[in-house]
Parts: structure tokens; sequence; C-alpha cells
């Protein structure tokens, strides 16, 4: 017995020592269907995994921090010029810079902070700030699958620049929204001070934060202090860190169909408007290109009528020196927050068209853009030095949903009436000039893209049940007419006079 025992084992051994070794199979991340339904915090990690996955040698994940729900921020980098980038020829994977480093914790890995010639060539997108904002978050994740997924008909701006996306800034927020409250836009850091719940984190970053009124109450509630959500400081970070490499940066919102840059704080203009309005113009130029759809550009004070202060934009702009940053409010009022999914692809795509223009055109005005020596910032009227971090609005007993598009400039005394007017006729005269260099550079559209008649969609991206309804017919009904949009109840489409609301 003992010795057919003794056969038997040695001859399983000499088995296993003989067969072939199979690697271990690799788990292969499930891909979520990211361009037809809004997807779920967990799936949109899901996504970025499966796109390491799929791309390791371009595709890095990082996380930037967590929640107060310990959900984690997390950042895709897409950077095709890395010295592991095997589609590379030898000799460029060796002129080019590593892919990663690992952050200071020894756990986590960060971005490259580049040096010399590859110093500020990354574009940093970010959305999903404000937790209702859906369509934002798709559209981010439409960039993010056309850098990657895409990456061959992307392989232009793939060759220049280095691209950073947050697709989902406020992952508390968002989730509350899915399934709880779809209006919900803060995030869901309790007060302790008070029963209310949220902060807006466009108004938590430290630019003259203290110089909006802000009531615990609103959906525009700034926060204690300037950066005092986890959200606004994982961003922050990361941010900082990478300032010295970055060239453009882009943040999403929705939905005033508007592309806008700084200040937001005050209404004076930066001293390079004029590059940020030509590039503004470019996205809104391809975007019209591609399918009619009609942008506003202009600052985003003059834009939406009001000062707002604390914003990430304005953060990056002013304060981080970055050459280029503008807000993008995806479309549109008929749309709302949250548009039916038979547009998410739509939107994503002609987003897509209009980020892309932009980021060459940041490319082409690098070498224009030198902020290092400009004078010190514009202060906006009603800031008042050292009176940081303390919150001295009386709190007040309406709720968060009854002020669902929020606001704190609803009020307005005559004193302020005046002032408004003043700086409008500015603005007013800043857009005839925007116009006059509109007209004189004529947008070239990208190879192999046909230019489509104004107003009309492309037949493969007409949305299956479409929300809104086109005049798609000339006066003499053979097709070609003017594109007015016209709501479901046939009202005209809004004026590109009226203000938008508290949106960004
Ligand atoms: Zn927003």
């Amino acid at each position: 017995m003992a010795a057919i025992s003794k056969r038997n084992t040695q001859t399983a051994k000499d088995r296993s020592r003989d067969a072939p070794i199979t690697p271990l199979r690799r788990m292969v991340i499930p891909r979520p269907d990211i361009l037809h339904t809004y997807l779920e915090y967990k799936q949109i990690n899901q996504y970025l995994e499966y796109l390491v996955q799929r791309y390791p040698h371009f595709v890095r994940m990082h996380t930037l921090g967590l929640t107060h729900e310990k959900r984690e921020v997390r950042a895709l980098e897409i950077n095709w010029m890395n010295s592991d980038n095997v589609e590379l020829s030898p000799l460029i994977r060796e002129q080019s810079p590593r892919s990663f480093d690992i952050a200071p914790n020894g756990k986590s890995t960060v971005p490259v902070v580049h040096q010399g010639e590859h110093c500020r060539k990354t574009v940093f997108i970010e959305a999903g700030t404000h937790a209702r904002e859906w369509i934002t978050i798709s559209t981010a994740l439409n960039c993010i699958y056309q850098l990657t997924e895409r990456y061959t008909r992307n392989i232009e701006v793939l060759r220049k620049l280095r691209f950073i996306i947050v697709p989902l800034v406020n992952p508390d927020g968002y989730e509350y929204s899915r399934t709880k409250n779809a209006k919900w836009r803060k995030n869901r850091r309790p007060h302790k001070s008070s029963k209310f719940v949220g902060t807006d984190c466009n108004r938590n970053y430290d630019i003259f934060w203290n110089s909006g009124p802000s009531k615990v109450n609103r959906n525009t509630y700034k926060g204690e202090c300037p950066f005092s959500e986890p959200e606004t400081r994982a961003m922050r970070n990361m941010l900082n860190r990478m300032s010295s490499n970055l060239l453009f940066f882009l943040s999403l919102h929705s939905y005033g169909q508007s592309i806008m840059y700084p200040w937001g704080y005050c209404r004076d203009n930066p001293l390079y408007w004029r590059e940020l309005s030509s590039l503004a113009n470019s996205g809104r130029s391809a975007i019209k290109s591609y399918n009619g759809r009609e942008y506003r550009t202009g600052s985003i004070s003059c834009l939406t009528k009001r000062t707002i202060a604390g914003s990430v934009v304005d953060y990056v702009y002013g304060v981080l020196k970055v050459p280029m940053a503008l807000v993008m409010e995806l479309p549109s009022r008929e749309l709302g927050f949250q548009p039916p999914v038979e547009m998410i692809s739509q939107i994503g795509h002609e987003s897509w068209y209009g980020i892309r223009e932009m980021c060459k055109r940041s490319y082409d005005l690098r070498l224009q853009i030198v902020r290092e020596n400009e004078p010190p910032l514009p202060r906006p009227p009603r800031f008042e030095a050292g009176n940081e971090g303390v919150a001295t609005e009386t709190l007040t007993a309406s709720t968060e949903e009854s002020t669902a598009a929020g606001g704190d400039c609803a009020k307005s005394k005559p004193k302020k009436k005046r002032a408004k007017r003043t700086v409008r006729a500015t603005h007013d005269e800043i857009l005839r000039i925007q116009k006059g260099f509109k007209a004189s550079e004529p947008h070239v559209l990208p190879e192999g893209i046909q230019a489509l008649p104004a107003g009309l969609f492309p037949r493969q991206l007409e949305p299956r049940v479409p929300p809104v309804k086109r005049s798609g017919l000339s006066r003499d009904g053979r097709g070609g007419g003017d594109g007015v949009i016209l709501t479901s109840h046939g009202k005209p489409p809004i004026s590109s006079t009226m203000p938008l609301g508290v949106f960004l």
C-alpha cells in the first residue's frame, strides 16, 4: 500500500513539474456603457479601471482624496508621450518623460511634474462639481472615451498634450442627486452649527472667497472657510502640484450653453481677455460647424450678469496663474441639468469637437501668454481683508429644495443697479470687439469634417426622442431652414440677452 501511495505522489509531482506554466488569468473588467446612460459612481470608477487595464501604456488613474462619505475623487491621466508607451518609436520613448511618480505616502501614484521643454502641456478638465449636473459627468467621460478608445482619431492632440480629467469632483452629491433628490447641487458634508447639509464646492476656493454673500441654507453656500470641503482640498492638492505644467483648465457645468472666461469674482476683465475670448470662440465655432448649436462666449460676470466668488476657474487662473482657464456651460435651458439619455452621446460628441478645438488653440496660444509679471489682481468691491473664514450670515428657515436655482443676486438695491449698468456698458463694448475679430478669423474645420448647414444635426446624431423641435424647413418648404429651436410648447428660444441662472 505504502509503495503504491509513494508511486502515486511522485507521479502527481512529476505531472505538475512537466505541465506547461499557464499565466494567471487576469480578471477582465466589463466596460460600462458611458454613451447611452447616466452611470452610477461605481460604474464610473469601473470604466476608469477598465481603461487603465486596456491601455496601460498611456492611461493612469490617480486618487485625489476622499469625500465625507468616503468616496474617492479620482483623476484619469492620459499621457501619450511617455517613456512607457510601447506604441512610440524607441527614440521618441527615450526623449519622453516617464509616466508617473509615487506619492509622498508611498502607496498611490501621482502625475509626473514635467520640467523643461515638456512644461505647460497639460490640459486639466473637471466635471461633476455640482451634483445635479449629470450631463457634465457624461461629457467628461466622453472626452476620456475619445482620448482612449478613439485615440487614433485624436492622435494629433495626444501627441501635443497630456490630459488630466476628473469626471466626478463631487461623488457624494451625485449619488444623492441620483437616488434621493435630483435637484441637489452641493456636496453632502453636514454643518455642525446648523441642520443644513452641504457646501457649494464652486464657491469654496481661496480667491477673494469672502467677497460674496453666502447663507448656509442656500444652494450657493460657500462653506465656513476656503477649502473647508474635502472635495475642494482634493482638487487643490492636485492643481497646486501640477500648476507649473497646466496650459489650459476647463471646468464643465450646465446648462447655460456658453463658454466663459474669468473673472467671476469681479467685473473687470483679465489682461489676456482677448486670448481667452479667442480660445472660447474657437470652441464655439467648432460646435456650430459640427451641428449648428450656438454657444455664447464672454466673461463669467458679463454673461451671468452677477459676480461669483470662490470658483475653481478664478482660483486656477488668478492664484495658480495657469495661462488659460474657461468654464463651459453645456446645453441647454430646454434640456435642463439631466437631458434625456438619448441626448447623452450627441451632447458628448458635439462638446468634444469644441473642447478638442480649444485644446489645439490653447497649444497655439501658449507662447503668447506670459502671466508672471502681471499686475496684482483687481479687488472685488465687497472684499473685507482679514475677515476670511468667518461666516457672518444669519440663518433662515427656508429649505434647500425651495432654492433650486440658488442665487444670491435676487435682491438688488438701486445702488447696485447703477453699478451694474456701467459695467454692462463696458461689456457691450467688449462684445462689439469680439464680434469684430470673430469675423476676421474664419473657423477652419478639422480634416475630414464637412460643414453642416446651421441648425441641422447630422442624421446619425439625431436623438430617437428629440426633446426639442427644430424648424428644419425653410420658407419654401425644401429644408435648410434657420434652425430656430422651439420648445415642446412651441415657444421661441431663450434670447441671447437673457441672463443665465446661477448655474456656474
Ligand atoms: Zn455648475
